[in-house]
C-alpha cells in the first residue's frame, strides 16, 4: 500500500541532504562533528554534562545553584527563562529577566549557558543572553522557529519531539542546518510510549544513539530528567546513557539544602548536587575508557 507521507530513513538522502552521512561525506567517517559552546566540546572524547534547575526562579537560585553545579564539576549550566507549560495559569518563566539572571550565573562560575525559545519573536533576544539555544520538545516541529534559531548562527540544542520519529527529528534539524547553522546537538528526552506515565514520565529509548551515529555526524545528548520524570531513576538512567555511547547529558538539579524553596516546575526529577556529582564523575571518567580502547 502507498501511505502518503510515509517517511523512512532511506529517505534521508533526500530529505536531510546536509545532515545525512550518505550525502554529506565532508565528516567521513569520524563518529560525529565536534559542536563548541564557549570552550565545552560536544561530540569529543568525552560526554559533556549540562545542569541547573528546570526554570530560573530568582537570582537567589540560580545562582547558589549554579555554583553547586560547577562545584559538582559539570561542563555547562542550564534553566529555562520562557517555560512551556502544560496549562497556561502555571508559571511560565520569569523572561527577559531569567536570561539576565542566567547570564550572571554564567560569568561567576564560568561555565556556557543553555536556555529555550519558544517564540520566533524573542529568538534575537535569547541569542543575546544564551551560549547555545534549546528547543524544547513541543517545538521540535514549528518549522519557523527551526529556521530563525538556524539563522542566529548560535550553537542550537534541539529536543526530540515526544512523538517524533528519527527520520522527523533529523528532518527539523535540517532546518537549522539549511540555514548554515550546523552547530546542532540532538537530545533525546524521552518518547510518549504505552507505559509512559505509569511508571515513569516518557520511555527513555536509548537506541536511538546508534541509529543516529549511523545516519548523521551530530552529536546526540541525553536528558534523563525528562524522560524518567523521577529523581531516583536520573541515574541510573545518566549512566546507561553514557554506556550507550551518549555525547552528552542535560540534568535538573534542585538545591537539597533547604535554603530555597522547592522548585516551582519538575521537582521531583531534580536531583540533588552530591547525585550530580556522581553522575559528572562517571560520565567523565568514561573519556578514560574511550581513550583506552583506542
Ligand atoms: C526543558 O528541558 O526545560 C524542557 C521543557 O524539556 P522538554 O522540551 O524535553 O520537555
Ligand atoms: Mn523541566
Amino acid at each position: 500500500m502507498i501511505i502518503a507521507g510515509r517517511a523512512t530513513p532511506d529517505d534521508l538522502p533526500r530529505l536531510c541532504p546536509i545532515l545525512s552521512r550518505q550525502t554529506n561525506r565532508q565528516y567521513g567517517n569520524a563518529p560525529v562533528r565536534e559542536v563548541e559552546v564557549g570552550g565545552v566540546r560536544f561530540g569529543a572524547d568525552r560526554p559533556v554534562v549540562i545542569a541547573g534547575p528546570c526554570a530560573v526562579e530568582s537570582r537567589e537560585q540560580m545562582l547558589e545553584l549554579a555554583s553547586l553545579v560547577k562545584q559538582a564539576g559539570a561542563d555547562m549550566l542550564r534553566g529555562g527563562a520562557y517555560k512551556p507549560r502544560t496549562s497556561p495559569y502555571e508559571f511560565q518563566g520569569l523572561g527577559l529577566e531569567g536570561l539576565k539572571i542566567l547570564r550572571e550565573a554564567s560569568q561567576e562560575t564560568g561555565l556556557p549557558v543553555v536556555t529555550e525559545v519558544m517564540d520566533t519573536r524573542l529568538v534575537e533576544q535569547v541569542a543575546e543572553y544564551a551560549d547555545m539555544i534549546q528547543i524544547g520538545s513541543r517545538n521540535m516541529q514549528c518549522y519557523p522557529l527551526l529556521t530563525e534559531v538556524g539563522r542566529t548562527g548560535k550553537p542550537v540544542l534541539l529536543k526530540r519531539g515526544m512523538a517524533a520519529s528519527l527520520v522527523e527529528w533529523l528532518g527539523a534539524a535540517e532546518y537549522i542546518a539549511k540555514e548554515g547553522n550546523l552547530d546542532i546537538v540532538l537530545c533525546e528526552r524521552g518518547i510518549k510510549s504505552y507505559p509512559s506515565g505509569e511508571y515513569s514520565r516518557y520511555f527513555l529509548d536509548l537506541s536511538v544513539i546508534q541509529a543516529l551515529r549511523e545516519e548523521t555526524f551530530l552529536p546526540v545528548i541525553v536528558d534523563p530528567s525528562h524522560a524518567t520524570g523521577v529523581a531516583a531513576m536520573v541515574e541510573p538512567a545518566s549512566r546507561a546513557a553514557v554506556e550507550f555511547g551518549a555525547d552528552g547529558l542535560l540534568i535538573e538539579v534542585a538545591s537539597g539544602r533547604g535554603s530555597v524553596l522547592p522548585p516551582k516546575c519538575d521537582a521531583a526529577q531534580a536531583i540533588d548536587p552530591e547525585q550530580l556529582r556522581r553522575v559528572v564523575e562517571f560520565a567523565h571518567a568514561h573519556q578514560h575508557r574511550v581513550a583506552q580502547s583506542k
